[in-house]
């Protein structure tokens, strides 16, 4: 989602500003002293448009004198944002200062929006006119403590920043399965073991179209479409050149869907094959499912055997939701739709960007970024940018390894969840 960075000098009510663009919904000011200062970006709701707003009040970059650290707040707020609010304080007019950032901003390409505030009283139109001298445009009256004209403001606002990207507007119907794994590791033997339990095989539902390769399975009291399974309910048996095919498939299965099952032979060690499966679903940002098949043939010996090779073989996807299941038996095939569920629900979760940055603050303050380059990397703020798969965007002052984003990962799984979906962490470095 688009962000809005909040620039202006100390006093000029930036926070009570954001305060009234937020609405009663995340606390901000009302925070302990202290607390306040690191919880700096928040999401904002207006006219059913989302954006995340960001309040550079608590960066304190380090630049000597008010002037230069205000000049580079809005130098580094241009950088990570897709729009720019400038407030100043119209009962003072434009200072020195005012001038100095609005200077930096008219550089930028992004939108800058200027809003005058602190106009609780009519009289100070003549104020508000003046400082259209600042060369952003017009400037908009209003008063954070009053409210006066808010409205207005973000209507500015939202028409300013571009379009969130359209995202999982939940799907109507059910939810999509694709089931894969190596040949002969029990796909064909599960599907017909799922499709034999249930009452009767849905080929149609009302009002929607189903794709003749998918197949409708009922688990659990919930409807569910295993995507592109046509060639599991008949085998096909093709003579060669099947690995390459198998492939194909397997992609094309894994990119229709919102949750993948792998199927594993838990009787024998893990493959290449599944490896490569694994990596195709990490690619795919789906939701996954890990369901051990062929357990009946899984002795004392064996389990210890594959829990040595599990920590080894699924280091790409730890997260994802394990079932021990007999395609053959039915053992613990009735695991699976509470898996799927518990998977998805992690694929659709979304961090409010207050509880996200209160969060991050404290697990930054505690162990900061290593230095790289004689340079220590500041991580500003982030936004979950999306769902499915969930993505978070750390807005930073610098690169950050690739062990520190597994560390973030790994501390933000153990907070917020997320069993069963990956997590994606983009960095955005300032320009
Ligand atoms: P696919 O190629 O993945 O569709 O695999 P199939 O479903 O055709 O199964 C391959 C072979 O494994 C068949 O002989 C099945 O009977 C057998 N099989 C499938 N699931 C199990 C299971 O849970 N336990 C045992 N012992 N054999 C299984």
């Amino acid at each position: 989602q688009p962000v809005l960075a909040v620039v202006g000098r100390p006093n000029v009510g930036k926070s009570t500003l954001v305060n009234r663009i937020l609405g009663r919904r995340e606390a901000v000011v009302q925070d302990t002293p202290g607390v306040t200062r690191d919880r700096i970006a928040y999401d904002a709701l207006w006219n059913g448009r989302r954006f995340t707003i960001v309040d550079t009040g608590g960066w304190e970059p380090g630049a000597s004198g008010l002037q230069g650290a205000i000049a580079a707040q809005a130098e580094l707020a241009m950088s990570t944002s897709d729009a720019v609010l400038l407030v100043v304080d119209a009962s003072v007019g434009a200072t020195t200062t005012d001038e100095a950032v609005a200077k930096v901003l008219r550089r930028s390409k992004r939108p800058v929006i200027l809003a005058a505030n602190k106009v609780d009283d009519q009289r100070l139109m003549a104020e508000v006119a003046s400082l259209w001298s600042l060369g952003l445009g017009e400037p908009q009256p209003v008063s954070a403590l009053h409210g006066r004209s808010s409205g207005d403001l973000l209507d500015k606002i939202v028409e300013a920043l571009p379009d969130a990207p359209r995202e999982g507007t939940p799907t109507a119907g059910p939810r999509r399965v694709a089931l894969v794994g190596k040949p002969n590791v029990g796909k064909s033997s599960l599907l017909n073991k799922l499709t034999g339990e249930q009452r009767a095989v849905v080929d149609s539902v009302a009002g929607t179209t189903v794709d003749p390769v998918d197949s409708m399975v009922e688990l659990d009291g919930q409807l569910w479409r295993f995507v592109d399974t046509a060639g599991l309910r008949k085998r096909v048996h093709t003579a060669n050149g099947t690995e390459y095919y198998a492939s194909l498939r397997t992609k094309a299965a894994i990119d229709a869907s919102e949750v993948v099952i792998v199927l594993l032979d838990a009787a024998e060690p893990l493959s290449e094959q599944d490896l490569r499966v694994l990596t195709m679903v990490v690619e795919a940002g789906r939701a996954c499912v890990l369901a051990f098949n062929k357990w009946d043939l899984v002795d004392e010996d064996r389990r210890y055997q594959l829990e040595k090779e599990l920590d080894r073989g699924l280091v790409r996807v730890p997260w994802a939701e394990r079932v021990n299941i007999s395609a053959l038996t039915g053992r613990s095939v009735r695991k699976l739709a509470p898996a799927l569920r518990t998977a998805l629900e992690s694929w659709d979760q979304r961090v409010p960007t207050g509880q996200l940055n209160g969060w991050l603050s404290d697990l930054v303050a505690a162990t900061p970024p290593p230095v790289r380059g004689g340079k220590q990397p500041k991580v500003l703020f982030a936004t979950q940018a999306a769902i499915r798969p969930p993505t978070l965007v750390l807005f930073t002052t610098g690169f950050l390894e690739a062990g520190y984003r597994r560390f973030i990962e790994r501390k933000f799984r153990e907070r917020f969840g997320f069993e069963g979906s990956p997590v994606r962490i983009n960095v955005r470095v300032r320009e």
